[in-house]
């Protein structure tokens, strides 16, 4: 190994922050925000806001095979090209590049660059609630969480109030309101389908998507002007980013240095105080290796990475990965579900339309077990997200004819469609794990993840029960209809979620209540790895509630001298 160990002093920082994707970009600011000197290490490329939207203001036009993936992408990419397009594929890894072993076919999604997966995901911004806090005690599933909702309410507040959501309040227990800006509007088939829903369906409700997409200007970002074309990176700072918000704040403080192409490849043990000491990383520029210290470190490379480092940082205290005396690192791994669902074509409202490209949809919040009363053949439940369209023009692509008539044929859109599906919780099962291969590396001779995931009987009996209700409802608001469910692989809703769960007791988990491993108290954990279940909820609001929860934590703790 060629270590690169210049002074120590010089690489020494108050606080360490490993990814500067969503949750990463969140401690990287609030660290910085109360002073400390902060390392920002990211293993991909920067990318800077603005500057670095390449497709930005491209046209369809503009692109090579107007924007669809070739057959080349496909055998190039056969996991990333399922999730991307010419628009934002510079946002995904290269599979080839980036190797992982499927035990069973796991679809695992990633953006490894300055922002991570920021830049890409989809804005859906949804609280959980007490239903969701209680619900692995209740039913003796997992583990309970260490925190209830009383716990991360005040966190959600300030989060939604710096990174600008939109959407309507509703006040159902299970779907706690937040700080909203306006709500974007839903279109007439959407309120044809709200109102049936009202009037057929009991306790059940249509409304507009919670999104980080914002409806008026906001903390000098914004507004979203509709264009609907956010994962090639906005330049208006329409929805939020770790590029467009939390990077550019942490800068302001002057306390931050970013650190791309920077892989960390493990947290380093310091036995005698039986605390971490720092970070070892690859620099893939210069491919030396270079070691980093801090008081503290906050690991946020997402779920997957972030359990592979701490598997990989093994010591004789901790010979089976950093923190692991509970046995649990690497396992209950979970992803929601959104394979099942309906669709229906309406042939009504032909007088209406819509102007510009809503950057989101409709969601009917979850309806399924929320009281203990209730009997269904699964547990949990799941929340149903879709959207109202008119058809385009492409059936008549091939009709002949001449004159008024056809004219009037060729610019008239289509029927009024609906698409929705479930988003499906997936309880935390032992064996949905991920572990380091001994054998396989990768290019930087790292262990290849392995990952052992599959749904269950419990998801697959919600499944069955989303075909049958979400059908329910399109039809009783007359439309004509069929259910579908495509079988994805786990990943493909990219809500990566566990393996270093949260919990009580050190026998059983990984962190404890603050984020914080159990038995190495200078490292948080504030990704999706620390959830101890699921919800139905898109996550990535709660990761960043989590986050600046635990940073202003370990910073009183420093403050007082127990760090
Ligand atoms: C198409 C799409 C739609 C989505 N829609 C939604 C949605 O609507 N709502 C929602 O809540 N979530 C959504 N998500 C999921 C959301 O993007 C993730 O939950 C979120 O980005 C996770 O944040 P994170 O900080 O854990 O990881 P990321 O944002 O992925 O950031 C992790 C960072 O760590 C870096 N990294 C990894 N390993 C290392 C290492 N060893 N050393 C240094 N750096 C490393 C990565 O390069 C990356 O930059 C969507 C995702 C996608 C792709
Ligand atoms: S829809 Fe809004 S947030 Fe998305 S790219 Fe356009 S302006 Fe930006």
């Amino acid at each position: 190994m060629n270590i690169n160990n210049k002074s120590k002093k010089q690489n020494t920082y108050d606080a360490i922050v490993i990814g500067s994707g969503i949750s990463g970009g969140w401690a990287a600011m609030e660290l910085c925000k109360k002073g400390l000197k902060t390392l920002l290490l990211e293993r991909g490329r920067d990318v800077q806001h603005i500057k670095d939207y390449p497709t930005a203001n491209l046209n369809p036009w503009d692109f090579e095979f107007r924007m669809q993936n070739t057959r080349k992408d496909g055998e190039e990419d056969p996991v990333q090209s399922k999730a991307y397009y010419a628009g934002d594929k510079h946002f995904y890894v290269r599979d080839k590049e980036h190797p992982y072993i499927q035990e069973k076919p796991f679809n695992w999604f990633r953006g490894y660059q300055v922002g991570g997966k920021s830049l890409l995901w989809g804005r859906q911004c949804y609280r959980l609630s007490d239903l969701d806090f209680e619900a692995n005690f209740k039913e003796n599933v997992g583990v309970d969480w260490p925190i209830r909702y009383k716990d991360l309410a005040p966190w959600y507040d300030y989060v939604e109030s710096y990174i600008g959501v939109s959407g309507q309040k509703e006040n159902l227990p299970h779907l706690p309101d937040g700080i909203f800006l306006p709500p974007m509007q839903l279109n007439c088939i959407e309120n044809h389908l709200a109102a049936s829903i009202k009037k057929n369906e009991q306790n059940r409700l249509l409304t507009i998507a919670r999104v980080a997409n914002l409806t008026k200007g906001w903390d000098n970002r914004g507004p979203c002007m509709n264009r609907n074309l956010c994962t090639r990176g906005c330049p208006f700072g329409g929805y939020f980013s770790s590029n467009s918000s939390t990077i550019p704040t942490a800068f302001a403080t002057g306390s931050l240095t970013l650190r791309p192409f920077s892989i960390v490849t493990e947290i380093i043990y310091n036995d005698q105080l039986q605390k971490a000491d720092g970070v070892r990383v690859i620099d893939t520029n210069t491919h030396e290796t270079v070691e980093f210290f801090s008081k503290i470190i906050f690991v946020n490379a997402s779920t997957i990475p972030t359990t592979s480092i701490l598997l990989n940082s093994k010591s004789d205290r901790f010979p089976n990965g950093l923190g692991n005396d509970s046995g649990q690192l690497g396992h209950n791994l979970m992803d929601h579900h959104s394979s099942a669902g309906a669709s229906g074509v309406h042939e009504g409202f032909l007088d209406s339309y819509y102007k510009g490209r809503r950057p989101c949809g409709f969601l009917i919040p979850r309806y399924r077990n929320l009281s203990e009363k209730e009997k269904n053949d699964f547990k949990r439940g799941y929340n149903i997200q879709g959207g109202g369209e008119r058809q385009g023009y492409s059936d008549r692509i091939n009709i002949g004819g001449f004159g008024k008539d056809f004219k009037t044929q060729l610019i008239t859109p289509g029927n009024w469609t609906v698409w929705m599906a479930g988003w499906g919780e997936c309880l935390p099962y032992f064996d949905n794990q991920i572990s380091l291969d001994s054998e396989q590396k990768d290019q930087w001779g790292l262990p290849l993840v392995k990952i052992d995931f599959s749904f269950r009987d419990n998801e697959n009996k919600m499944m069955k029960d989303i075909q049958e209700t979400s059908l329910e409802m399109l039809e009783n608001a007359g439309f004509k209809a069929s259910s579908f469910n495509y079988n994805k692989p786990g990943g493909s809703t990219v809500h990566e979620m566990g393996t270093a769960r949260m919990g009580l007791d050190v026998k059983t988990s990984i962190l404890n209540r603050f984020n914080q491993i159990h038995s190495v108290k200078n490292v948080f954990v504030t990704d999706g790895s620390s959830m101890a279940s699921s919800g139905c909820q898109n996550p990535s609001l709660t990761y960043m509630a989590l986050t600046a929860r635990a940073c202003n934590f370990a910073f009183e703790k420093l403050k007082s001298g127990e760090l």
